[in-house]
């Protein structure tokens, strides 16, 4: 990955012996977050300011050159009650995308699939989906729910940036 100055490499690669957590090492000032570059906030949590510009070259970074955009699309595949039913979000990662899908539930109105069977996804949601034996960004899980078992596959699919 690119950076735009040799004072932006050494802080985004920044490694130090006493503090093996950056979040905790004072000289750690900006950092790589996602794809977005940042200004540590030590709270001991992964607080970070958004900036755009490097405090030491005055550069525009937007995002490192070469990283994706940081969202990507998500098909989301359900199949209840004999019915499939197709959907697509765009989010950071599988979870954030299943969570937007859930939200997207009560518009869609697919047949079976009230309030309580959106409950009942949304716990299932919170464990963890496997991933496909053999297939790349392919995920499936299963709910039971009253007309009987649910299945969800997420499959991703990178996009270019925008
Ligand atoms: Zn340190
Ligand atoms: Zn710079």
């Amino acid at each position: 990955m690119k950076h735009c100055c040799k004072e932006m490499k050494r802080q985004v690669e920044h490694h130090c012996v006493d503090h093996p957590n950056s979040e905790e090492c004072p000289d750690a000032l900006v950092g790589l977050f996602g794809s977005a570059y940042g200004l540590r906030i030590h709270d001991r949590g992964n607080s970070f300011f958004l900036i755009r510009h490097c405090p030491w070259c005055g550069a525009a970074i937007d995002r490192p050159k070469g990283a994706r955009s940081s969202k990507s699309l998500f098909t989301v595949i359900l199949e209840y009650g004999g019915g499939t039913y197709i959907s697509q979000v765009r989010a950071t990662n599988r979870r954030t995308a299943l969570f937007a899908w859930l939200k997207l539930l009560p518009k869609e109105r697919f047949p079976g699939i009230g309030k309580l069977a959106t409950e009942a996804l949304r716990r299932a949601l919170t464990e963890d989906q496997v991933a496909v034996n053999g297939l790349k960004n392919v995920w499936c899980m299963s709910c039971s729910l009253r007309r009987g078992l649910a299945l969800i596959n997420v499959v991703q699919t990178d996009t270019l940036a925008g």
